[in-house]
């Protein structure tokens, strides 16, 4: 299949944001596709080669895609620079550079998408002393032969930076259209989609076996299950409305969840966002197979740190101490474990999915043995407001953060955030004692799994005396997937090629938005910056005010205009109000 279909698609695309236009153009480029690449389509219209649970990641550096350009079109690393500064995007700026290319080549081979996507596989595999320049000879062959559009395109995939906006539920809205010829029948795709997690897998079921290939997909063991969510609510009184007379009630332990595929000695564990953490657990890949009473199972736990002498369960941060690639084995002894099981997915070569939590719960129990490290997570079913409160107070005196409250006859949704668990959660603290409502000035590439998205956000006050947007922090934590999701979707219309002259910020930003989105964020304290533009001078001479461990409450301010965000004057109060309680606490 030729490359210029895919990226005269991909242009197509860019130039929408509206569902039903993608999904059109979606259904119209899976026509024109062969089988035997449809897989890889799927892949790459997701800025992917695999699925994400596989772990395969392109890590390209912008300076080796710029030498890349430059060997290929005989045209100065400073000169694409510079165009690349002003249109804040390598792909484009690429295209605009090749147009004046200087060196005339011979198109010696087609550029397919098969080429294409083999290349990319084989710069994704380099490793080693010899891999950078072995990159970059594999980048400017593709170069070479590619027109302006298609070398766009590549190098956008190979940076991270495709963003079409395409959600799976789009993908799979346009694989129901084309190769079944009805729309609705997405809600089988997406239950083989939620068992293996893998669209590309999908979209090749659907082509070569049809809707009966797509209605016999099963679960597969060491293929992820995407996850099932809860739903929040705020009171003991909330949830008995929605939860009925009885259910169960569990700890929600505050580590990390982890789904477990086991089969004899071998451990594969997954996180909740489907990436693969078996190397930062050997604890559980040396001790979990002993207490499994079954040939083959997938389970899901959370992992928690714990006080080794107490037994008590420490905050999730006490656990990150494992994320390092080195001296790991140092960190399970310093950092010891319990693994707390609360579901079971699958069992001796069948799904659980559709037995009731009762039946699940009791499978559980009978196939995970207890002992020290490897336990239940603790439950008892309520029944009314009063069992509610004694079991949470339980909850929080051993350390968990709240409790999650599960229908009993209901099965296990995978995939999707519906009303069968709900959570219910001690208040956040806000050491601050208030949020601030924030407008969201610039954003920064997100890297491995947010890949696509914004990971990080440029955020301000405003500023009533000069009508300006002060930069006052950035802000990397509190997103969720799905938040992740909906900021990119709503901010990607918003970018700019020039920095708005109403934004006042030293920071540079990777990309600059139109000043309009207002989110919620809290933070423990109020800092002094040199760098950031907010109440700039007033407290002291060459010092801002910024925000420390800012974190994004999950609210995004649709009703708020910018000028409706936090003032300085605002943010002024609460930096003196903090000084107050500091002083009474006589920390100062
Ligand atoms: P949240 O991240 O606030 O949406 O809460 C959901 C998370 O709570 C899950 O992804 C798990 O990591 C964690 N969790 C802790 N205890 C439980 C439990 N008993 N059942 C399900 N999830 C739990």
């Amino acid at each position: 299949m030729e490359f210029s279909i895919l990226a005269d698609s991909f242009n197509k695309m860019e130039s929408t944001r509206k569902r039903l236009e993608l999904t059109q153009f979606l259904v119209e480029l899976f026509e024109k596709t062969p089988q035997e690449v449809i897989s890889k389509i799927v892949y790459l219209l997701q800025g992917k080669l695999r699925p994400d649970f596989e772990g395969i990641e392109l890590g390209v550096a912008e300076k080796l895609a710029i030498r890349a350009i430059s060997k290929s079109s005989g045209i100065p690393t400073k000169k694409i620079e510079e165009e690349y500064r002003k249109s804040g995007d390598l792909g484009h700026a690429a295209s605009t550079i090749l147009k004046q290319k200087t060196q005339t080549t011979f198109l010696v081979e087609d550029i397919t998408v098969e080429r294409v996507y083999e290349t990319l596989f084989k710069i994704a595999k380099l490793e080693g002393s010899r891999s950078q320049d072995m990159k970059m000879k594999y980048i400017s062959s593709l170069l070479n032969d590619a027109n302006p559009l298609e070398a766009s395109y590549i190098l956008k995939i190979l940076l991270g930076t495709l963003r079409l906006g395409i959600a799976e539920n789009t993908v799979m809205d346009a694989l129901a259209i084309a190769f079944s010829g009805n729309k609705d029948n997405r809600k089988i795709l997406e239950h083989a989609y939620n068992v293996s997690s893998d669209l590309g897998k999908v979209a090749e079921t659907i082509v070569t076996k049809g809707l009966e290939g797509i209605e016999k997909f099963g679960i597969i063991l060491f293929n992820p299950i995407r996850p099932m969510l809860a739903d929040r609510v705020k009171s003991e009184e909330e949830a008995i409305e929605k939860m009925g007379s009885e259910f169960a009630s569990e700890y929600k332990l505050d580590g990390e969840r982890v789904q477990l595929h086991v089969e004899g000695e071998k451990v594969v564990l997954f996180s909740r966002s489907l990436e693969k953490i078996t190397n930062y657990y050997p604890d559980i890949i040396e001790k979990i197979p002993k207490s499994i009473q079954a040939d083959n199972v997938i389970l899901e736990a959370e992992a928690v740190a714990i006080n080794e002498n107490t037994g008590e369960f420490l905050p999730f941060q006490e656990l990150m101490h494992r994320r390092r690639k080195y001296k790991i084995e140092k960190a399970v002894t310093q950092y010891p474990i319990t693994v707390n099981f609360f579901d079971i997915l699958y069992c001796n070569g069948k799904s659980c999915l559709e037995l009731n939590y009762n039946d699940r719960r009791e499978k559980l129990e009978k196939i995970v043995k207890e002992n020290d490290f490897a336990k239940h997570i603790p439950m008892t079913i309520v029944k009314n407001q009063n069992d509610i409160e004694n079991f949470l107070e339980n909850s929080i005196n051993a350390g968990s953060e709240g409790l999650m409250l599960k229908m009993l006859d209901k099965p296990y949704q995978a995939g999707s955030r519906g009303s069968y668990w709900l959570k219910l959660k001690r208040e956040y603290q806000n050491e601050l004692g208030d949020s601030l409502d924030l407008v969201v000035i610039g954003g920064f590439f997100g890297k491995g799994r947010r890949t696509g998205s914004y990971g990080t956000l440029l955020l301000a006050t405003y500023d009533e005396d000069k009508d300006t947007f002060t930069s006052i922090c950035k802000v990397g934590t509190g997103f969720s997937d799905e938040s992740l999701d909906q900021l990119y979707q709503i901010l990607h219309p918003k970018v700019t090629i020039k920095k708005n002259p109403r934004i006042d910020s030293e920071m540079e930003a990777d990309v600059w938005f139109e000043p309009e989105l207002v989110i919620e964020v809290v933070a423990s304290e109020i800092t002094l910056s040199p760098i950031h533009k907010a109440v700039r001078d007033k407290i002291r001479k060459n010092a801002g005010l910024a925000l420390r461990f800012p974190k994004f409450t999950g609210k995004i301010r649709f009703e708020k205009a910018a000028e409706d965000a936090s003032t300085n004057e605002e943010v002024i109060t609460l930096f003196k109000g903090q000084k107050k309680i500091a002083h009474g606490k006589n920390l100062i």
